[in-house]
């Protein structure tokens, strides 16, 4: 079922393709109308993260009906006054192993995006499997042909230029990696756009320590070199990232970084999970996070964070 919406523009908006594996990126470039529509802002993105959508929409994890969640954001996406430019869920959009039953749940889930004409871009996470998706959601197929691979995006908008990266290694292993060739491809994509901020996300958590012995990496495993090419770049103002379920923006020498929350459960108990409404600026970005509880104490909490 096709969820990519596939709207049609005048411009260019947002670039998705596939990074070959030991080769070149393969980018290939999707219509994405803005400014055609008064009530869209273009600087305005919903970023969900961690769905985690099982195979039935009754299945329930730590006290949490996964779906029951995700089809509440969508309605709350869908109901925004101001229409977004897009919709990002950032990684572990599956349960667990990347079923095709997960993603077929799903992709019913997101049809109001469709009808709503509101791109949507997922990322992969751990528990994310690349074949399974592109066969329920055949939009997000990128339409080069796929080897061996990452699934990368670029988004294009006024006031910023996101870079949507893969950290999947293998489906229900834990480890991320963001790899030697996607690093060399981001670092290519990141020179050649100068001008504007860029904001960088994949689903892992960074891991500025390497694990106990006999421990695996349950972050980034080279998030030494990952973070060395980020913040070789001025433009690079944040890096975004889901995975751990726990809602933070803190901020590392000059790098931000953004934990988004869950859709699904969270880890511990009283943390927050719900999505964010993000609006880049001209001097930086603003975030507002939507919970699923609307009595949650962190219901509404906003940051506005200037580029430094
Ligand atoms: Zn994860």
């Amino acid at each position: 079922m096709p969820v990519h919406t596939g709207s049609l523009s005048r411009r260019d908006f947002l670039t998705q393709g596939t990074l070959a594996v030991g080769g070149l990126a393969v980018v290939s470039t999707l219509g994405w109308a803005y400014g055609e529509d008064a009530a869209t802002n273009p600087n305005l993105l919903a970023l969900l993260s961690d769905t985690h959508i099982p195979n039935a929409p009754e299945v329930i994890a730590r006290d949490t009906n996964m779906t029951s969640n995700l089809r509440q954001v969508v309605r709350e996406v869908t109901a925004l006054k101001t229409r977004p430019a897009g919709v990002v869920i950032n990684g572990d959009c599956a349960y667990l192993k990347g079923l095709s039953e997960d993603y077929a749940n799903l992709a019913k889930c997101l049809v109001p995006l469709q009808e709503a004409g509101l791109p949507l871009h997922l990322t992969m996470g751990n528990h994310d499997h690349r074949g399974h998706l592109f066969a329920e959601l055949q939009a997000q197929r990128p339409k080069q042909p796929v080897l061996e691979s990452k699934h990368v995006t670029i988004l294009e908008t006024p006031h910023a230029n996101w870079f949507l990266l893969d950290s999947l290694t293998e489906t229900d292993v834990v480890t991320g990696e963001i790899g030697a060739e996607q690093r060399d491809w981001l670092a290519k994509a990141i020179a050649a756009r100068p001008d504007k901020p860029a904001l960088v996300m994949a689903h892992h958590t960074p891991q500025f320590e390497p694990p106990a012995e006999g421990q695996a990496w349950g972050g980034i495993k080279d998030t030494a070199e990952f973070l060395e090419l980020l913040t070789s770049f001025k433009q690079v103002k944040a890096f975004l990232f889901g995975h751990s379920h726990n809602w933070s923006v803190t901020k590392r020498d000059k790098l931000q970084l953004i934990n988004l929350p869950p859709v699904a459960y969270v880890f511990a108990a009283g943390k927050p999970n719900g999505w964010v409404l993000a609006e880049t600026r001209a001097d930086g970005l603003s975030l507002e996070l939507r919970t699923i509880d609307p009595a949650h104490k962190q219901s509404g909490e906003k940051f506005d964070l200037v580029w430094g």
